[in-house]
């Protein structure tokens, strides 16, 4: 796990007429309430107080480890049971402030982060991205993405598209069964409830096989969603997936999304 200041774009010049919105509607701090400079902006006493993960950590999970070890070394739960996805790399751990930046998005459809979010998971993904053909999301079922309007992990997806340069294919898979909300599942009870549920979309087989993917969610909590969608995807004969998250639960136990 590292501590980072992460990298900002310089800024553009803005407009009379943001800048008159600003003073109207001014912007909030994309990790708490306080009011900042410029939208999509965090203030300086916040910054510290998120975690950006990277080495050393499980060459296929990604679950950070204490010490530097080979580059190859796989955590206990993938020594034990191999995903079915190659990696899975995440841009933050999941604590308070990730959870109030992932809960804004997935519940306010606050969309002011995503370019910040797509650079750094595009920074935290750079190696999977390097040989993706294209980027997707995990679907949401039809039914849930009419009461909600969005797919937040479709925005993530073309942050990252916009950040990386890679394709963005944002129907390559779909959601079979609604099914009940992974929310406070044990890590079995969540395999369950995804099990089967996803499949690659009929109109994109064809641009599945043979494939890499980047497979974008907005937190990797046990890894069962990236595994069933990772599965959906082989069937589909992709080449290789790898997914790629906001934020990623580091101890799952304590933690209840
Ligand atoms: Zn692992």
């Amino acid at each position: 796990m590292v501590k980072e200041r992460p990298v900002t774009r310089a800024p553009r010049r803005r407009s009379w007429l943001t800048r008159a919105a600003d003073i109207v509607w001014p912007p909030r701090s994309l990790a708490s309430d306080a009011i900042v400079d410029r939208p999509g902006s965090i203030e300086a006493a916040k910054w510290t107080s998120l975690t950006f993960l990277g080495p050393p950590c499980c060459a296929c999970c990604g679950f950070p480890f204490e010490v530097q070890t080979d580059a190859a070394a796989l955590c206990g739960a993938c020594l034990a049971d191999a995903p079915a996805f190659a990696s899975a790399r995440a841009a933050l751990a999941y604590d308070d402030v990730a959870r109030k930046m992932v809960l804004d998005l997935k519940r306010g459809g606050r969309r002011d982060g995503l370019n910040a979010f797509g650079g750094w998971m595009a920074r935290a993904g750079a190696e999977a991205l390097a040989e993706a053909d294209f980027i997707t999301p995990t679907p949401l079922h039809w039914t849930r993405l009419l009461e909600r309007r969005f797919n937040q992990s479709a925005w993530l997806a073309q942050a990252v598209g916009r950040a990386s340069g890679r394709a963005v294919l944002v129907d390559a898979l779909v959601r079979r069964r609604r099914g009940r909300s992974q929310g406070g599942l044990t890590a079995s009870q969540r395999r369950r409830n995804v099990e089967g549920v996803f499949r690659a979309a009929p109109w994109s087989e064809g641009r599945v096989a043979g494939r890499t993917v980047v497979l974008i969610d907005d937190v990797f909590t046990t890894g069962a969603t990236a595994e069933a969608c990772a599965k959906a995807l082989l069937r589909a004969k992709a080449a290789r997936v790898h997914v790629l998250t906001l934020a990623r639960v580091v101890r799952p136990v304590d933690v209840v999304i």
